[in-house]
């Protein structure tokens, strides 16, 4: 069963993983453009944007979850 909320929590998390992977894309530029020196400078931004991306996921599955029990009761 798809409700509106999944349908809305789903291309939350795609947006979320567009905005990850173009974020990883632009640090990568930028490190192989010499504005970054290390590795270690793309850490904290970098699992900022993962976080985002994992909690839109957490919600999403906790919503379709929330789908499953209420078939179920
Ligand atoms: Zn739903």
């Amino acid at each position: 069963m798809i409700c509106e909320r999944c349908k809305e929590l789903e291309l939350r998390y795609l947006g979320q993983t567009e905005g990850y992977i173009g974020f990883i894309e632009r640090q990568s530029r930028k490190f192989r453009n010499g504005e970054i020196q290390s590795g270690r400078d793309l850490d904290g931004a970098v699992v900022a944007a993962r976080t985002a991306m994992y909690d839109g996921l957490r919600a999403w599955a906790a919503h379709r979850e929330s789908h499953a029990k209420a078939i179920r009761a």
